[in-house]
């Protein structure tokens, strides 16, 4: 059957044949006969890992960062990072920033820094809070936000979540995005804390204004975060508070929980780029662990169109 381009198809199941792929199907009941598929369904695509792996296709345990979102007003950045008092000179764009730190072998790291931007939600099921972040090209708002993650080393701290085998990353990212829920108050809104709180261990009486539209309800994050993730998070943000003289204040809020930087799942392929067990799945973008961003994505995709056009 035939299925209509002009809506979204929704792929639910694949047919594979001796270690071929021969058709996929569709939501709407309809089957695509196929016999190359690029997979590139993105890292939130957890009905694709759970399907992968209920049909024994090899998946890999994949190490990932989580942590949170940590907002300050920009004119605290531009004020750091331009050496100016007062308003940056109209001139100059909203300042950004880069930090790392290394704080018990593990990486606690900036990502997705957006200056002039907001904190969004990002959760893709119900029963979850996840925050990304993102700037309007004037990137003309009052707030800077950037994640603040930890990175997940897979084959040595999920200890307690062995029994999901190649799942376990997702299976804990689930469980600090279900936190999130319950502690924010069961809808969109997040929990935070102020900054200094958090670091210092004590509950927010109240919180800064935020980008964030659902809004923040105070909660203690500082005892609430596994220790893995929290403690490390602590001592970054100490050290970047080092590095940039006025970004450990009190006028910063933290937002959790940013959980989805990348994919906890690898979709393993060959040199050609084709799954090493089944013929014709060609595993592709942030999704199958390729890409980290929209550029490396779209590469990865000209990249496997390439491979899968092979001999046609
Ligand atoms: C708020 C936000 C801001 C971001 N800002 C930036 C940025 O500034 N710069 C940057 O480089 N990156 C940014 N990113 C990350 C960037 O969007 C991703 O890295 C990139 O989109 C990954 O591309 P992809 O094609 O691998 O997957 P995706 O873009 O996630 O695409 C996957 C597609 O597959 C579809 N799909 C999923 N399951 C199925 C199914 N079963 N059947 C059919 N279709 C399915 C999805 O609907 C989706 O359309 C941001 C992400 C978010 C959420």
């Amino acid at each position: 059957m035939k299925c209509n381009f002009d809506t979204v198809c929704r792929v639910i199941d694949f047919n594979i044949k001796n270690n071929k792929i021969n058709a996929l199907q569709l939501q709407n009941g309809n089957e695509i006969q196929t016999e190359r598929v690029i997979l590139a369904t993105g890292h939130s695509a957890r009905d694709i890992y759970y399907l992968l792996h209920k049909k024994n296709i090899v998946l890999q345990a994949k190490s990932f960062a989580m942590g949170v979102r940590v907002e300050h007003p920009q004119h605290i950045i531009d004020t750091i990072q331009y050496h100016c008092k007062g308003d940056r000179d109209a001139l100059l764009p909203a300042a950004a920033y880069s930090l790392v730190e290394q704080v018990k072998e593990r990486g606690v790291y900036s990502f997705c820094m957006c200056p002039g931007g907001f904190i969004v939600p990002a959760a893709t099921a119900n029963g979850e809070v996840v925050v990304n972040g993102m700037s309007p090209s004037k990137r003309n708002n009052k707030f800077a936000n950037s994640g603040i993650v930890v990175e997940i080393d897979v084959e040595k701290d999920l200890p307690k979540y062995e029994q999901f085998g190649v799942l376990k990353g997702l299976e804990y990212q689930k469980d600090l995005e279900k936190l999130a829920y319950t502690s924010g108050g069961r809808s969109q809104v997040a929990p935070a804390q102020r900054l200094t709180d958090f670091v210092e261990g004590r509950l927010s009486v109240n919180l800064n204004e935020t980008s964030y539209q659902p809004g923040l309800q105070s909660a203690p994050l500082h005892s609430l975060m596994p220790k893995l993730i929290g403690s490390r998070l602590r001592t970054g943000f100490k050290a970047f508070g080092q590095k940039m003289k006025g970004y450990y204040t009190e006028e910063a809020n933290i937002v959790g929980v940013e959980s989805r930087t990348s994919s906890p799942v690898n979709i393993p392929r060959k040199d050609n780029l084709e799954h090493p067990e089944i013929q014709g799945l060609f595993p592709c973008g942030e999704g199958g662990g390729y890409a980290g961003g929209i550029v490396s994505a779209a590469m990865d995709g000209e990249r496997c169109a390439e491979a899968a056009a092979v001999g046609l």
